[in-house]
């Protein structure tokens, strides 16, 4: 039976239908897991691919096996507005990380298919692989889109699947050809404009009572996975403090001063959050009486804004020196990886800002601490928007909470500022 979506009854009754669905096909333990380029991940794309053409809707899978549902416009010639996001979950994950986008975007097109012609064409895209759990590489669908999916991404071996990325692309029926050749697939070559719903994965919509919030920009980061203080081991009882070379305290003594760093960065208005989420030493070698002469540690620099990543960075790694050898110790910094931040122009946050207050719906303007297809889109040069849902306990876990009243508000949204994108 075909869907019509014009009231919000309707589309909370969709969504419920469509996430449970979801769901059952990919059920795990109590969370589901969708990984990218499975039989869980196949079977959500098949959903998508027939509740859209059960609506008379056009579907066509990329060489990636991104899934496109289309709805044409007035002008064939134009540029379409693409709304995207993911139908992949890390392992046990929530239902709706990624998810919630594409339904999103599911509806959107029913609703419009039966309110409005739109000048430009609307294209919803599901990505594929967006979660980095799976092959080690984030936004494999939508980096395939833009022609950025590095070859050694390719070979990297997934420890779930064991197979490379590239033998699951093979199952899957993608065509190697362009991907490996780095060229952008056809689709991505007449996008006027990229749009993703998403649920936020952090606390500040909750906290704020607000049931959508307008993305600022896409945090990117600078992470140094393994650095290493390299000091003196000792008896704990035997070395006086003048004496020693103590990793341990020269690695918290240099993340205490990249804190303050941290706090002068906030008062000076810049979008920062730091982390060292590893920080061990040797438990091959640590005692509680020896004076730890080793400390392995990571630190993980975000920003939506890539001279204050440069910046905090070059600071962080000139203090270490500096903390390194008042204590006679030695700092091995190591490779450093980065995520370029995504940005999000002015006029396009207060397009979505405007349209969300316009229909009656509290929201804020945000930064995402978390990477999207999104970023990948706006890396190629593709303007993009994102408009956040409220979701309770986070993300990538099976505490998931996305309100279906707050995920229709998100759909509302959404065909609004697609409606003013594709006049
Ligand atoms: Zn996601």
């Amino acid at each position: 039976m075909r869907v019509s979506l014009v009231t919000s009854a309707d589309c909370a009754g969709f969504g419920l239908e469509f996430f449970e669905a979801l769901r059952y096909l990919s059920a795990d333990n109590g969370g589901v897991s969708r990984g990218g380029y499975s039989a869980a991940e196949d079977a959500a794309h098949t959903l998508l691919a027939n509740y859209a053409s059960r609506n008379g809707l056009t579907v066509s899978i990329d060489e990636a096996c991104n899934t496109w549902v289309e709805l044409p416009g007035t002008d064939s010639s134009a540029d379409a507005i693409v709304i995207g996001s993911h139908l992949d979950s890390v392992r046990q994950g929530g239902n709706y990380d990624g998810a919630a986008g594409v339904v999103g975007g599911l509806a959107m097109l029913f609703r419009l298919q039966d309110t409005t012609q739109l000048r430009r064409p609307v294209r919803l895209v599901a990505f594929r692989g967006e979660e980095a759990a799976w092959f080690g590489t984030c936004y494999i669908g939508s980096r395939a889109l833009v022609g950025t999916l590095e070859s050694e991404m390719l070979d990297a071996v997934s420890p779930e699947y064991r197979i490379s990325l590239r033998e699951a692309l093979q199952e899957a029926g993608a065509d190697l050809g362009p991907i490996e050749a780095n060229t952008a697939l056809s689709a991505s070559k007449s996008i006027h404009q990229y749009f993703e719903m998403h649920i936020e994965q952090g606390p500040l919509l909750v906290a704020a009572d607000c049931p959508v919030g307008v993305v600022t920009g896409i945090r990117g980061n600078y992470r140094y996975p393994a650095i290493t203080w390299l000091g003196e081991a000792g008896h704990s009882g035997a070395v006086s403090r003048n004496l020693r070379h103590d990793a341990v305290l020269g690695a918290t003594e240099w993340l205490t001063t990249v804190e303050r760093l941290w706090i002068d960065e906030e008062v000076a208005g810049a979008d920062l959050v730091v982390t060292a989420g590893i920080f061990s030493t040797d438990p091959m070698h640590h005692a509680v009486t020896r004076i730890p002469d080793s400390v392995r540690m990571s630190l993980d620099i975000r920003s939506v804004d890539v001279s204050t990543l440069q910046r905090v960075s070059e600071q962080a790694m000139e203090l270490a020196s500096q903390i390194a050898s008042r204590r006679g110790l030695e700092v091995l910094v190591g490779e450093r990886v980065d995520t370029m931040p995504a940005s999000i122009d002015t006029d396009t946050v207060s397009m979505i800002y405007d349209t969300a207050l316009g229909l009656g719906y509290p929201a804020m303007k945000l930064p995402s601490g978390a990477g999207h297809d999104a970023a990948a889109l706006g890396a190629a040069g593709i303007p993009i928007g994102m408009i956040f849902v409220r979701n309770e306990n986070g993300s990538h876990n099976a505490q998931e909470a996305l309100d279906i009243d707050d995920f229709c508000v998100g759909v509302d949204v959404l065909t609004e500022v697609t409606k003013r994108a594709a006049q």
